[in-house]
């Protein structure tokens, strides 16, 4: 009953109160049977069946109060109940009791049967509420039949009969031999019910228990039942993991011998980590334990177990301990990786500042791995790294290092109790020695080579970062100063670096101060010579150096976040300066791709244009592959935007990307402009000739106007004409200008660029 909740324990009840409760009146009746006082005796039906009733009802609540919680209180209140009900059972029951003569109560043994019924009632069910043992079970049940049978004998010892031959004894009542059969037949029928219902429970909860065991030998987990630290049940995985069988197992203690604990106390969630000893002696097995207490000890066959779910950790630590060297290791040579490097470094520092020892970063780039790899293919670049990290390996000892920081570069971390610059010479001049002899990959000779360059610690830098920040830079100097050396870090090496800085900030300054200017160059049509419109080159005024080309500060303006001013600015200028012109020529404008990608782009446009009072056809924008790289999908979107407004797209430098063709599959251009560097090589190299007319070709199947960029000779503008190109720009034509230098390109009466040439091929066909 204690195991059970809800229905079940209500059926439980009942089944008790009835087996139990018609057990005491059966007991109470047949005894009563037995009792001959010599004369005519009879029982009242009435009262047989209201005691019956009230037995029935008494032990069933007896039982309901001492067995709702583990308490004396309740097991104490449930006695008393179930005494007091007894009691009462069998006062109603002798007053059911008739006979020829008065019946004479003697109080006191009354009273006295009254407690020892209930006194009998309290220890039986105190003793059988915390049974553990059948014994103990089967010692409450006997004490409470010794309560009740003291009651019953004790009360009928109350009673003294005066005969009296006027008392009648109706004929309508139960006589004695009836009433024997009614008692034994109900009583029986009731106890055969409840053993049913045993019997019925008890195989059910054995298939229950079936299906259980089944379950746990399917789980992937070892699941163990410990009572009194000994092993009482395992399932097949537990098992598997101890090496043993389960009778093997049963009875062994496990806490201690078997499986012992990693940490002191128990997690929040029962958990702990462990090692599992098994039983044929193989190695000891990391293992994860969740243990629960199996219940609260209602039932007798799981008070006191422990359950332990046991769960091998093998797999999962061999796992972590993978990760952990991927993510520690370079995957080709095994040496330790660029993050790895990091912590390594930073403890070599730690050691060495308290050790005293000296520390030097050399790093390491192959020369010509690039040409290897071309040359040889992947393969045998791989080879060579690979080759590489050995023989830098064999250059040092512990507790030196190597890491690679990834493609042909690497580091060496040189910990030496020997004073520097000397200690990290020495390793620099060995290692040279050691990468200059050709290594060989399936019968090749491929040659190594490498420069080196040295930063120390603390001269160069306290900190990793500064140290290979610093040796970095010596490497750099190396490569410069013709490689196959090594170079120590000089101060004045980061001059270059700084002078970038300079040049940033004095751009600053030079936009805000305008000290910018932009030039035009013409656009002329093959055709007829005739100037079409211009390309605005922006150029920076340098008080001390002059005019500055693009190619010298563009770049820096992109890494300092400045190209978006600038760039505005000089489509602010470029537009106002062509609305100004007497002809409505096309002008077109560079985009950086920073600026491409960013979404305020065509607003800024549409801005400029309102204020400039510039047509949008006129304005023509020119953009290189590289620009739809960053955010093809944002760069796409904008470009749509800025059609919209009526602007035209152009696709700058053509042919010099790595996937040209498809970009102009991606958005509809409304040019294209050849590289320069295909034009200049017309007629020197096969080559570009052919990639000219092919791009040319093109242009003409996909109805897109072909520009020539860089046209210098008249041999050239001919070539160009002949192979129908739409327009040409460079020197040919005209070399950039000032905007005050343009009017005799941009006034009405304007002359041709170059003179009108023969008719193109095209025409030619026609005529
Ligand atoms: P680009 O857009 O391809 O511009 C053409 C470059 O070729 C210009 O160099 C021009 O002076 C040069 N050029 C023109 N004709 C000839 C010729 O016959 N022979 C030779 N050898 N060169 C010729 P520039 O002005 O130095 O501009 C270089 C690059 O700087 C431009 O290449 C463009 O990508 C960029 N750039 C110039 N101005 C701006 C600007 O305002 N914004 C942005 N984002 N980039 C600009
Ligand atoms: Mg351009
Ligand atoms: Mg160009």
């Amino acid at each position: 009953m204690r195991g059970a909740r809800g229905h079940v324990r209500a059926a439980w009840l009942l089944l008790a109160g009835l087996v139990a409760g018609s057990g005491v009146w059966a007991t109470h009746f047949i005894a009563m049977v037995a009792f001959d006082p010599g004369l005519k005796t009879a029982y009242n039906p009435a009262g047989a069946l209201i005691s019956l009733l009230i037995a029935v009802v008494f032990t069933g609540s007896g039982f309901a109060v001492a067995s709702a919680e583990r308490s004396r209180t309740n097991e104490v209140a449930g006695g008393l109940l179930l005494g007091t009900g007894v009691a009462a059972m069998h006062y109603v029951g002798m007053s059911a009791f008739v006979t020829q003569g008065h019946v004479i109560w003697e109080q006191a043994t009354v009273g006295a049967s009254v407690a020892l019924g209930v006194v009998g009632s309290i220890v039986a069910l105190t003793v059988a509420g915390r049974a553990r043992t059948m014994g103990r079970q089967a010692l409450g049940g006997g004490l409470l039949a010794l309560g009740v049978c003291a009651l019953h004998f004790t009360g009928m010892g109350a009673i003294t009969i005066q005969p009296d031959l006027t008392v009648p004894v109706p004929e309508q009542m139960l006589s004695a031999g009836l009433l024997t059969l009614a008692a034994v037949s109900l009583a029986g029928l009731i106890m055969l019910g409840g053993l049913g219902a045993v019997a019925i429970e008890s195989q059910t909860s054995r298939s229950a228990l079936e299906r259980i065991r089944r379950l746990a030998d399917a789980a992937y987990e070892g699941i163990v039942v410990v009572q009194d630290g000994r092993i009482n049940d395992a399932n097949a995985a537990f098992c598997g993991l101890a090496g043993a069988t389960l009778p093997d197992l049963l009875g062994h203690t496990l806490i201690g011998p078997m499986l012992t604990f990693d940490d002191v106390g128990q997690g929040e969630d029962g958990r702990r980590e462990g090692r599992l000893q098994p039983v044929d002696g193989c190695r000891d097995i990391p293992v994860e334990v969740f243990s629960r207490l199996m219940d609260d000890g209602a039932r007798l066959e799981t008070s006191g177990l422990t359950v332990l779910a046991v769960r091998d950790l093998r797999e999962r630590r061999a796992a972590e301990e993978k990760i952990r060297y991927l993510a520690e290791h370079d995957g080709l040579t095994g040496l330790p990786n660029r993050n790895s490097l990091k912590t390594r470094l930073a403890a070599a520092l730690d050691r060495v500042e308290a050790s005293g020892e000296s520390l030097a970063l050399i790093c390491v780039d192959l020369d010509q791995f690039k040409e290897a790899n071309d040359q040889h293919g992947h393969l045998a670049g791989d080879a060579l790294l690979v080759e590489t990290a050995r023989r830098l390996q064999d250059a040092i000892t512990a507790p030196s290092f190597a890491a690679r920081l990834g493609g042909d570069e690497f580091v060496i971390v040189q910990v030496a109790a020997g004073g520097q610059p000397a200690a990290a010479a020495q390793l620099a001049g060995e290692l040279l020695d050691a990468l200059a002899a050709p290594a060989a990959h399936e019968g090749q000779a491929m040659a190594l080579g490498a420069s080196l360059g040295v930063s120390l610690f603390p001269g160069d830098g306290r900190t990793a970062e500064a140290l290979l920040a610093n040796a970095d830079m010596a490497l750099y100097r190396a490569k410069e100063d013709g490689r196959g050396v090594y170079r120590f870090f000089k101060r004045d090496m980061d001059e270059s670096i700084r002078e970038r800085r300079a040049v940033a900030r004095e751009l600053r300054q030079a936009i805000v101060a305008e000290d910018l200017v932009v030039h035009y160059q013409p656009l002329a049509r093959a055709a007829d010579g005739e100037v079409c419109g211009f390309e605005a080159l922006v150029r920076w005024n340098h008080p001390v150096r002059g005019l500055v080309q693009p190619q010298d500060f563009i770049a820096v303006a992109e890494e300092s976040g400045m190209i978006g001013a600038l760039g505005e600015w000089v489509l602010r200028q470029a537009c106002a300066t062509a609305a100004g012109w007497e002809k409505p020529l096309r002008i077109a404008v560079n985009l950086s791709p920073l600026q491409l990608n960013q979404p305020e782009l065509p607003g800024l446009v549409h801005e400029v244009l309102i204020a400039t009072g510039l047509s949008p056809h006129r304005l023509e924008l020119e953009i290189t592959e590289s620009a739809l790289f960053k955010d093809y999908q944002r760069a796409l979107d904008n470009l749509r935007r800025l059609k919209a407004l009526g602007v035209r797209i152009a696709m700058d430098d053509f042919g010099t990307g790595f996937s040209s063709l498809s970009t102009l599959q991606s958005f509809p251009f409304d040019k294209i402009k050849i590289d320069k560097s295909f034009v200049e090589n017309i007629h020197r190299h096969e080559r570009a000739t052919v990639i000219v007319r092919a791009v040319l070709g093109l242009g003409r199947s996909l109805d897109i106007p072909v520009v020539a960029e860089g046209v210098e000779t008249q041999e050239q503008i001919d070539f160009l004409r002949g192979e129908d190109c739409a327009e040409l720009q460079g020197y040919a034509i005209g070399r950039p200008a000032a905007a005050e230098d343009l009017s005799h390109w941009t006034a009405v009466d304007a002359v041709p660029a170059v003179p009108a040439g023969p008719a193109s091929r095209r025409r030619r066909s026609a005529a």
